[in-house]
């Protein structure tokens, strides 16, 4: 009998500080602060591509990927899509990360949701801080693909199978993902859209974002309509001059076959441009702070509960699209889009 009982308490000792002990270092259990301040802590020196603290955000991302309950592509061996990096300085070790959610559903289609965990490194000829951060720009777009992901795992059974992306060398000229279009772990004629995120965490009017290119698709009204049914106003893009369509990850996704010619033709001679691609745009809550691509782009610009709660919208606006939602381009005054066969 005794015995009996202190084997029971010693068992149940036991898997209580198993118990504890797996809930403290399960990723999945970590604070939308946890997340950034992992990401953007000084000895991140920037999250330049090809860099040293590089190869530990990856294992981390992966972490987090499998925490998550994500898989690899069925197609790919890992998380992991290694590519090199070519800049006009040199050739850099670059990985994008890519994980997918199985939809549990009929559909063989995917949405891409994605951001960039890279960003501009250090310039030590700056007095004072030399470390480029990259809190919003874009910390905190990998840490709502992060909390997105959790969302949807969750669910039993959601609209389309989803791939989760952390593109490398974005900051290198968006080089993560038009490495991905370049070697696709999925059909391209089985995306049927997505989209990245861009400075989802500055201090903005809270519930508001903002989509790219939102007259070029269908995905701009669908998004907008579920959004709203959480509270979030999507609105247009107010820097719509700048073009920030062809700025961001989905870029490579939706211009296929962009060129210098055409983008000639559509913004100098203001003539319509043939171009291939998938309905891709990105999503953003930064309205114009100064803080884009300066050092102090550090925890203090960022709304933890405007992003937690953005992250949850889109993960609960994604689930309640119906099933069979088709993402079409639509007529525009810039370009005449096709998608890819
Ligand atoms: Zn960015």
């Amino acid at each position: 009998m005794k015995y009996k009982s202190l084997n029971l308490i010693l068992l149940s000792v036991f898997s209580l500080t198993a118990c504890a002990q797996s809930k403290s270092v399960k990723p999945q259990e970590l604070s939308t602060e946890d997340m950034m301040a992992y990401l953007v802590d000084d000895n991140k020196l920037g999250r330049e591509t090809g860099s040293k603290p590089m190869i530990e955000i990856q294992q981390w991302l992966i972490e987090q990927y499998q925490a998550i309950g994500l898989k690899p592509l069925p197609n790919a061996k890992s998380f992991r899509q290694e590519f090199v990096a070519k800049t006009k300085k040199a050739e850099l070790d670059a990985v994008n990360i890519i994980g997918a959610i199985d939809c549990n559903c009929d559909n063989d289609k995917y949405l891409i949701i994605g951001a960039h965990y890279d960003h501009v490194g250090i310039n030590n000829k700056l007095k004072g801080d030399q470390i480029f951060n990259g809190a919003d720009d874009d910390a905190s777009g990998v840490v709502a693909s992060l909390i997105i992901a959790r969302e949807l795992a969750k669910a039993p059974k959601l609209p389309f199978n989803i791939i989760i992306a952390a593109w490398d060398a974005e900051e290198k000229g968006l080089l993560g993902s038009k490495h991905f279009v370049d070697n696709p772990l999925v059909p391209l004629n089985k995306i049927e859209s997505g989209f990245m995120f861009e400075l989802v965490g500055s201090k903005s009017e809270p519930n508001n974002a903002w989509m790219t290119g939102f007259a070029y698709s269908s995905l701009y009204p669908e998004m907008k309509s579920q959004l709203k049914k959480q509270g979030w106003t999507l609105g247009e893009d107010p820097f719509a001059e700048q073009f920030l369509f062809m700025r961001s990850d989905n870029a490579p996704f939706a211009m296929m076959d962009m060129t210098k010619e055409k983008s000639n033709q559509v913004f100098m001679e203001g003539k319509k441009a043939d171009i291939t691609g998938i309905p891709m745009h990105a999503m953003s809550i930064w309205k114009g702070q100064p803080h884009y691509h300066q050092v102090g782009d550090d925890l203090s610009v960022i709304d933890f509960e405007n992003l937690t709660n953005f992250s949850i919208a889109v993960a609960n606006a994604i689930k309640s699209l119906p099933e069979d939602t088709k993402i079409e381009w639509l007529e525009n005054p810039h370009f005449n889009f096709k998608r890819p066969q």
